[in-house]
């Protein structure tokens, strides 16, 4: 049996006729920038995350980077950020002439370590961004009790999270204002890119809507240097269809890591995610770690199934960071070097998750 890393089918061929009829709504409304749909998409989302406000915008990069903008962060600026994250966190701060300065993760959740974020703090701190890694909840108890203590906002980076909670308040709602993509293969994903703003601040809403529009409110009448990154009407029909799914996609992913976790359990030194008390995981990936991940990797793409590395270099060690001459991020160095997704996707039959377990056994059985 071949398994993909993943597949849309389970979720995109059911929805095909209801998607497709959004689409055609768009194509003859003849309205395809900034009208009903994203409005209509912002209010549901906005909603669906239990804050006052989304601002769609064009993809999660940008709302992690106008989310800043809006805060006024700038040259001179410190913003921390996970050490271990995809590095559109850091690319974000980096945008607007701020510094960059890596944290290192809880060794076990891979999220920020609350621990290790007071020591990281300096006169010219700003703000935290906390990055739900893989979907799990980062402990945002502990976080923004350290924001507010030194007087720092906190933008959290929602983009492999929606859906995910801390103490069964959800992720995206705690920061000054977050960013979330909706990129294809993430757990709300649209038919390209897309991303989104969310935020409980009318005033900083405002900023970001400006921002988003050439600066403008009104039309011709620019008041600061803006982008042009705004959310398409036909990405935001396709989104309000599939919003009304996340709940059961959410499920069906926490389901298919259940199996995993029963399957996988005492291999080798294989490590499963661990879930920490207070928070959720909505399983964007189900990362397992081992020192054999390369061989693991291997025999896995012999026998058919489909993995991927997230991430294999840590934006520490990128080229596009070497003039930072960054000290060594051992946690993750490690996390780089040993991590392994396995497929996982909403509607991934049982057998599949079997299947793919049973090869990784081999692999253990065999060494
Ligand atoms: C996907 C992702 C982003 C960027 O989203 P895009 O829509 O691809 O720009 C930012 N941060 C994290 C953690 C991501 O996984």
């Amino acid at each position: 049996m071949r398994i993909p890393f993943l597949s849309f089918a389970p979720q995109h061929d059911p929805l095909r006729e209801e998607i497709l009829a959004a689409m055609a709504a768009v194509y003859d409304k003849q309205w395809y920038i900034l009208g009903d749909e994203v409005r209509a998409f912002e209010a549901s989302y906005a909603h669906y995350n239990q804050v006052s406000y989304c601002v769609g915008v064009a993809n999660g990069l940008d709302a992690l980077h106008l989310a800043l903008k809006a805060l006024q962060v700038g040259p001179g600026d410190e913003v921390i950020v996970p050490s271990n994250t995809y590095i559109a966190t850091w690319l974000a701060v980096s945008f607007v002439g701020a510094t960059p300065v890596p944290v290192e993760p809880d060794p076990f959740t891979y999220n920020l370590n609350p621990a290790c974020l007071e020591a990281a703090i300096t006169p010219r701190t700003k703000g935290i961004m906390p990055v739900h890694l893989y979907g799990q909840a980062c402990a945002m108890g502990p976080i923004m009790a350290i924001a507010e203590r030194h007087g720092l906002w906190v933008v959290e980076d929602n983009a492999q999270a929606q859906g995910a909670a801390w103490e069964g308040r959800l992720t995206g709602s705690f920061g000054a204002v977050n960013g979330t993509s909706f990129y294809p293969g993430k757990n709300l994903g649209a038919l390209g890119d897309a991303g989104a703003v969310t935020t409980n601040s009318a005033e900083l809403a405002t900023r970001i809507q400006t921002l988003r529009n050439y600066g403008s409110q009104q039309k011709y009448y620019n008041e600061v240097i803006g982008h042009n990154s705004r959310l398409d009407e036909l990405q935001a029909a396709v989104l309000r269809v599939k919003l009304t799914y996340l709940p059961i996609w959410t499920q069906q992913r926490q389901e298919v890591a259940r199996l995993y976790d029963q399957h996988l359990a005492g291999l080798g030194d294989l490590i499963l995610p661990t879930v920490a008390a207070g928070a959720n995981h909505v399983y964007h990936l189900y990362v397992v770690r081992t020192q054999f991940r390369d061989a693991l990797q291997q025999h896995l793409t012999k026998y058919g199934i489909g993995t991927l590395i997230h991430y294999p270099v840590p934006p520490h060690k990128q080229q596009a960071y070497a003039h930072m001459h960054l000290s060594a991020y051992p946690i993750a160095d490690e996390l780089a070097a040993t991590s392994l997704s396995l497929p996982l996707w909403p509607g991934m039959q049982p057998e599949h998750v079997s299947e793919v377990a049973s090869i990784v056994s081999s692999f253990f059985a065999n060494r």
